[in-house]
């Protein structure tokens, strides 16, 4: 599935490799375009993350609303 560059996965995960904590936006993504900046050297667990079905249930609500299904999905 393609990515819809939402960035809602590089916000709301807690990346430890990256020093990122859960629900702020990763340094390196491009919020205006959903890019990531590093993404040749991006970890593993960014690499692992795949695009699925819920991308596509969620992507026409609000960042916020995101947030809070991805809370109940992976809780
Ligand atoms: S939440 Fe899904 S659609 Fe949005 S950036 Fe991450 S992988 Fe892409
Ligand atoms: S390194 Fe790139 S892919 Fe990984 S969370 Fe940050 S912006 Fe997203």
């Amino acid at each position: 599935m393609k990515c819809l560059r939402c960035g809602t996965c590089c916000i709301f995960f807690d990346i430890s490799t990256l020093n990122k904590k859960a629900n702020e936006p990763c340094t390196f993504l491009d919020i205006p375009t959903g890019k990531c900046k590093s993404y040749e050297a991006r970890p593993e667990v960014c690499r692992d993350f795949k695009t699925d079905e819920i991308c596509y249930l969620i992507s026409s609500l609000t960042l916020e609303n995101k947030l809070f299904i991805l809370s109940k999905v992976y809780k």
